[in-house]
C-alpha cells in the first residue's frame, strides 16, 4: 500500500488547491498523468462500479439476460462520464444453456463429484452416460491405445497444467479426439495450476468429422484420483448427465464510447475488455475488472482539462467467451478506420507489471514471430521507451513480446498493435472459469493501480506527436 498511498499524495501535491489559495496566481496545469494517476488511486467510482457488475448483475453469459443488463448498466456508466457517441452495437451471439448436470461415480466407491459442462458441450440423454473411465494424460497416449480399450469409454484427460495455452487445447478439443475412437463421453481435469477442489469451465469445440458427445470439466483431485484407481486397477465407473444444449442465436452489443481526438480524432486508440462471462461465479476477475478498468480509462481521460490528439475509444466486447462474435463484428464494421492501437485487459486483476506487445501482422508460424514481425516489435519497444518513466511509478513499465487479447485479436490480424495488460497470474488461473471467480478476490488498491497504468498508457498512445 505505501507505493499507492505515496502516489496519491504526490499527485493531489500537483492538483490546484481551493479558489481563495489561487486568486492571484494562476497555477501550473497539471500533468495529464499525474492526474490521471491521482484520480485512479483515490476515486472511489472504478471500485463501486466493479462491486455493482458483481454483486448486482453477476454471470452474464452470452444470450443471458445479464448480459443484457451489464450492456444498458455499462451504456449508462459512459453517458455519466460525459464519453461521446455512447452506443450499442448490434452483434448476434450464439446461445448455449447449461442444464441440469451430474456426475455420480458408482465404483469403486459410490460418490457425487463436482462437475461443470464444457461450453459448447451437447447434453447426455435421458438417464444420463453410464461407462467405465478410461484415463490418459496426453493426445498421444490416447492414440496409441487400440480401439477396443476406448470404445465405449468415457475418456478423461488428467493433463497437468503447463501453460493455459497449452493445456487448454485438451479442453477445446479433447472429447472429438476421444469420440473419434469411439468413446461415449469426455472428461478434462480442470484447467488450472492449483485446485482447492473447483471445476473449470471453459469452451470446447467439436471437429466436423468426430460424433459429437458429452464434455465435462472434472476437479483436479477428482481427476488424479481417477488416475491413481486405473493405475491401482480398480478403475472408476460413473453415470454424466448434462442437460447442456445449443439454444440459438441472440442479439447482443458490443458497449462502445469515446473521447474524441483534439488533433487527430480519425486515429483510434481502442481500449477494450469482455463483458460477457461464463454462466459461474460472477466473473469478476474473467473479465468485470478489466471492463470497469476500460471503463475507468474512459471516465479518466474525459476528465482532463484536454482531450488527447487522437480518439480514445472504449469498447466492452461481447461473446469472448464463447464465439468472439464481439471482437470479429467491431473489426468487421470498423474496419475502415484507422486504429493506431489497441489494449485488452483480460488476464485477471493481479498487479500488473507492464503490457505485453502483440504485434503478430503475419501471424505467428510455429509459434516464432516472423521477421516482419521481430521488426516492427524492436521499433514499437523502442518508440515505448518514452512511456516508461510515465509507468515506473506504477511499477508498470516492463513491456514483453507476447498475447495481447482475444478481442482485439482480430484488429491485431489487420496490422494494429496490440497491447494486453500484463497482470500476475499467479491467483488468476486458480479461479478461471469457476464459481470462485467473485469480487472479494480483487485487492481494491492492486486493481486502482492497473487501471491508472492502462490509463496512462491509453494517453500517451493517444497524445504522442505523430
Ligand atoms: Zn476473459
Amino acid at each position: 500500500m505505501r507505493v499507492e498511498a505515496a502516489l496519491a499524495a504526490s499527485a493531489l501535491l500537483l492538483i490546484p488547491g481551493p479558489a481563495h489559495a489561487r486568486k492571484k496566481a494562476t497555477p501550473a496545469p497539471v500533468a495529464a498523468p499525474a492526474q490521471l494517476i491521482g484520480e485512479a488511486l483515490t476515486s472511489e467510482v472504478s471500485w463501486l462500479r466493479l462491486e455493482h457488475l458483481c454483486d448486482r448483475i453477476g454471470h452474464r453469459l452470452s444470450g443471458s439476460p445479464a448480459l443484457d443488463q451489464a450492456i444498458a448498466w455499462a451504456q449508462d456508466a459512459m453517458n455519466q462520464d460525459a464519453l461521446a457517441n455512447v452506443r450499442a452495437e448490434p452483434v448476434t451471439v450464439p446461445v448455449w444453456v447449461r442444464g441440469h448436470e451430474r456426475l455420480t461415480q458408482l465404483s469403486p466407491r459410490e460418490q457425487e463429484l463436482d462437475v461443470l459442462a464444457l461450453g459448447g458441450s451437447v447434453g447426455t440423454p435421458e438417464g444420463g452416460v453410464e461407462a467405465d473411465v478410461l484415463v490418459v494424460s496426453s493426445f498421444d497416449e490416447l492414440d496409441a491405445l487400440p480401439d477396443a480399450e476406448i470404445a465405449g469409454r468415457i475418456v478423461l484427460f488428467d493433463v497437468p497444467f503447463t501453460t493455459y495455452g497449452a493445456t487448454v487445447q485438451y479442453r477445446g478439443h479433447g472429447a472429438s479426439a476421444a469420440a473419434r475412437r469411439g468413446a461415449v463421453a469426455a472428461l478434462v481435469r480442470s484447467v488450472t495450476p492449483v485446485s482447492l477442489d473447483t471445476p473449470h469451465t471453459g469452451n470446447m469445440e467439436y471437429d466436423e468429422d468426430a460424433p459429437r458427445i458429452p464434455a465435462a470439466a472434472v476437479t483436479v483431485e477428482a481427476a488424479s484420483r481417477m488416475h491413481r484407481l486405473q493405475e491401482a486397477g480398480a478403475p472408476a465407473r460413473v453415470r454424466l448427465e448434462l442437460g447442456s444444449h445449443d439454444a440459438g442465436t441472440a442479439p447482443s452489443a458490443n458497449v462502445v464510447g469515446e473521447v474524441m481526438g483534439r488533433e487527430l480524432p480519425d486515429e483510434i486508440v481502442v481500449v477494450g475488455c469482455h463483458l460477457d462471462s461464463w454462466d459461474v461465479g460472477q466473473g469478476a476477475q474473467d473479465d468485470g475488472g478489466g471492463c470497469v478498468s476500460a471503463l475507468e480509462v474512459g471516465r479518466l481521460i474525459a476528465r482532463l482539462p484536454q482531450a488527447p490528439r487522437r480518439t480514445v475509444r472504449i469498447v466492452l466486447f461481447t461473446n469472448e467467451e464463447n464465439g468472439l462474435a464481439g471482437g470479429r463484428a467491431y473489426a468487421q464494421a470498423h474496419a475502415g478506420e484507422r486504429h493506431v492501437a489497441a489494449i485488452e485487459s483480460d488476464t485477471g486483476t493481479g498487479a500488473a507489471a507492464g503490457f505485453s506487445l502483440d504485434v503478430r501482422r503475419t501471424g505467428p508460424e510455429a509459434g516464432r514471430y516472423s521477421d516482419q514481425d521481430e521488426a516492427a516489435y524492436e521499433v514499437l519497444v523502442e518508440q515505448l521507451q518514452a512511456v516508461r518513466p510515465l509507468l515506473a511509478p506504477l511499477q508498470a513499465d516492463g513491456f514483453r513480446q507476447s498475447y495481447a487479447g482475444s478481442d482485439i485479436a482480430p484488429l491485431i490480424a489487420t496490422g494494429t498493435p496490440g497491447f494486453g495488460v500484463d497482470h500476475d497470474t499467479t491467483g488468476y488461473w486458480p479461479i478461471h472459469h469457476t464459481e470462485a471467480d467473485t469480487l472479494d478476490k480483487i485487492d481494491p488498491i492492486v486493481f486502482r493501480r492497473n487501471a491508472a497504468a492502462m490509463a496512462v498508457l491509453t494517453w500517451w498512445l493517444a497524445e504522442r506527436a505523430p
